[in-house]
């Protein structure tokens, strides 16, 4: 996990707006040769090149995206660069740029402003993106981060959620429900913190999960695995607000329907023993946990010999005719038909 540092407090009103971006934005370097010109001007320049452009956008907002007691700032700045980037993989791209802005309440001192950008430029380092831009201003209450990512992908060659073709193959990357446990984990840690502050809490069985809620990766390697593999994905999305969810995006969009298969679902061991541990079903954390940031995606069924076997991607199900609806198949073979939950149903429960 990132590290806090600095104890040492200074107030943003010393600072003015202009001190501030200054003082933000002073240990980014542009490395892309798509970035002609990034922060200082009215606005940042690009290079369009021969490629198509892709743009997301997402909004964090505090007390509704994330909750200050347990999310370090650090790990904060870095989700709220991860979240897009995400985006762009999805659609087949390659990341080049971001924007950031922030609106921040004067409850915060400069220093955490510094762990915010910490955390933002380890991301973009990591990453291989430019902070271009954005913009700073005051909130009367939290702070709220807006990041827009911008990538590029060969024209004609951005993946869609609507092009999902009947017997194409389902796939997903890495493992399902990790990041879902991990915020109930971190949500028990507090309550138990608010009634005894001193008791230091045991986290050693959780780390895998509490990683993936606080510091998240985006797919970045995904596409290139599959064009390594010669494989082209008929549609995408990233998961963010949980499987059935972005199932059916997917479904809907592309006008078919699903197979899913219980026993197919990517579990860490973590997850299992959570699950039994908190007396949740390990299945619904899979599809309804979201924010775990891996790609699910649909390949033609001739490509199965490429994918079978691959330790980043397992083959979760098909494509079926959209009178067939979205069928999850049980363990004994019963069909169940799935829900578009994401994790706010499962956080009603
Ligand atoms: P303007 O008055 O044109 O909106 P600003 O003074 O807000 O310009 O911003 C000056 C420069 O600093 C611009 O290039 C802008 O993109 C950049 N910038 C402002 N706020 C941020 C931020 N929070 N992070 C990164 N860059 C920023
Ligand atoms: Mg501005």
């Amino acid at each position: 996990m990132l590290e806090d540092k600095n104890q040492q407090k200074t107030s943003l009103a010393e600072l003015g707006e202009f001190g501030l971006i200054n003082h933000i934005t002073q240990y980014f370097k542009i490395n892309k040769a798509s970035t002609i010109r990034g922060v200082g001007d009215d606005a940042a320049v690009l290079d369009a090149s021969e490629k198509q452009t892709l743009v997301t956008t997402d909004l964090l907002v505090e007390g509704v995206h994330f909750d200050l007691s347990y999310m370090p700032l650090k790990h904060l700045g870095y989700k709220s660069i991860m979240v897009n980037l995400s985006d762009v993989y999805a659609m087949g791209g390659e990341a080049e740029q971001v924007t950031v802005s922030i609106a921040v309440s004067n409850r915060f001192p400069l220093e955490a402003i510094e762990e915010l950008y910490a955390g933002i430029q380890l991301a973009c380092d990591t990453y291989n993106v430019d902070l271009i831009g954005g913009d700073t201003t005051s909130s009367t209450k939290g702070i709220l981060i807006s990041v827009t990512a911008i990538g590029k992908v060969d024209k004609g060659e951005a993946v869609y959620r609507n092009t999902a073709k009947e017997t194409d193959l389902i796939v997903v990357s890495g493992d399902l429900g990790a990041a879902y446990l991990g915020l109930q984990v971190l949500e028990r840690e507090k309550q138990v913190f608010k009634v005894d502050p001193n008791n230091q809490p045991d986290l050693d069985n959780y780390t895998y999960l509490i990683e993936r809620q606080l510091k998240p990766e985006a797919r970045k390697d995904v596409v290139g695995l599959l064009k390594d593999l010669e494989v082209k994905p008929t549609s995408m999305i990233d998961i963010s607000d949980g499987l059935s969810s972005e199932l059916f995006h997917i479904c809907t969009q592309s006008k078919v329907g699903c197979k899913i298969y219980e026993d197919k679902l990517p579990l860490d061991p973590q997850v299992i023993s959570t699950c039994e541990e908190f007396e949740l079903d390990s299945t619904m954390v899979a599809l309804s946990g979201g924010e775990d940031y891996e790609l699910l995606f649909t390949v033609p069924i001739a490509d199965f010999d490429k994918i079978k076997g691959n330790p980043n991607f397992s083959i979760i199900g098909h494509v079926t005719a959209e009178n067939q609806g979205l069928q999850l198949i049980t363990r004994a073979g019963q069909e169940i038909e799935l829900k578009a939950q994401g994790w706010n149903a499962l956080n009603k429960e």
